[in-house]
């Protein structure tokens, strides 16, 4: 079994953006509109604006208090807009309850939509002339060309549809000539379907659901899901089994896990993501990518490969 690790192919797509980055005066500079301060978004918010400093992005985290209404947020999205010194704006997700999200990301300039999200980085995406891609996907694909699993021809199954991660990676793999299923939570026998797949990509948040039972023994596995799991008691009886699972809780009160049950699975797959130190890390080198091309695009200078 082979484990595809992220971080060398993280590495290399912030070295380029670095390099590029680097090209660019003033630096690149990236807004982060977080609301209220729930611990998993500040835990991604912190993880992304760090890495965009070490890559030479300037960074900015524009913190709104919990409970904002609707209004100030669409007016922070449009100061960010207007700003000439910014180059990308990201709007964390998920939003609280209250916001729109879609009336968000309709209110994001398309050209500093650096999570791809707006209506018109999704057509784009959608017609095969990308613009900007979302992270997520962009991420997977990158690491899948990078331990070169081939796509072309393959049969593909995804399990979720959600506008930031299924449905993008679909238009995206199909783009590279595979053929894809994506699945959902109204998908009749999942594991008959999930079987099928020589690449399975699980992007659902539920902890371990994926078992041996999904896999086509030989097949390869990205695992998406960033599930926090506090206490034993709250994950589903597979994952209470997992020693790593037990021993993270013992010592830091908390760990994450993925969708797959990676025990399980990793006995059948062939290739396969760990939880952390998978996708996770692609998402946000990608996030720099993103910018360095939304500086180079809107300056109409420097380019990231
Ligand atoms: P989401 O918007 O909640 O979408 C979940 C999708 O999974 C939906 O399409 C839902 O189906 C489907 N689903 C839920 N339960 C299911 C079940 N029992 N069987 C089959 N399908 C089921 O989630 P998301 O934003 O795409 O995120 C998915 C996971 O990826 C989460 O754990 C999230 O934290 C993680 N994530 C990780 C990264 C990363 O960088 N690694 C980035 C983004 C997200 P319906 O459409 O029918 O409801």
């Amino acid at each position: 079994m082979i484990l595809l690790e992220g971080e060398p192919v993280a590495k290399r797509i912030r070295e380029k953006a670095r390099a590029a980055a680097a090209a660019l005066s003033p630096p690149p500079s990236l807004v982060v509109l977080l609301v209220g301060n729930d611990p998993a978004s500040e835990t991604y918010v912190a993880s992304k604006t760090r890495a965009a400093e070490e890559a030479g992005v300037r960074a900015e985290t524009v913190r709104l208090p919990s409970g904002s209404s609707p209004g100030a947020l669409l007016e922070t999205v449009a100061a960010a807009n207007r700003d000439p010194r910014v180059d990308g704006v990201l709007v964390q997700m998920p939003l609280e309850l209250g916001h729109d999200p879609s009336r968000v990301l309709d209110a994001l300039d398309p050209r500093k939509d650096v999570d791809g999200l707006h209506p018109e980085n999704v057509g784009l995406l959608h017609q095969g002339r990308p613009r900007f891609v979302p992270c997520t996907p962009a991420g997977i694909v990158a690491l899948l060309d990078h331990y070169a699993v081939p796509l072309a021809g393959r049969r593909v199954a995804i399990l979720g549809r959600s506008g930031l991660v299924g449905r993008p990676l679909a238009a995206l793999l199909t783009a590279r000539d595979a053929t894809v299923t994506v699945c959902h939570s109204r998908t009749r026998d999942l594991p008959a379907v999930s079987r099928e797949a020589e690449i399975l990509v699980a992007a659902i948040g539920r902890p371990g659901f994926v078992t041996a039972e999904f896999v086509q023994p030989g097949a390869t596995v990205v695992d998406v899901g960033i599930n926090r799991i506090e206490s034993l008691t709250e994950a589903p009886e597979n994952i209470r089994r997992s020693e790593r699972v037990a021993s993270a809780i013992a010592s830091r009160g908390r760990t994450i896990v993925g969708d797959v049950d990676f025990d399980d699975v990793s006995r059948v797959a062939a290739r396969i993501t760990p939880v952390p130190g998978g996708v996770g890390l692609l998402t946000v080198a990608m996030l720099i990518h993103n910018t360095v091309l939304a500086a180079g695009l809107r300056r109409g200078g420097a380019r990231v490969s």
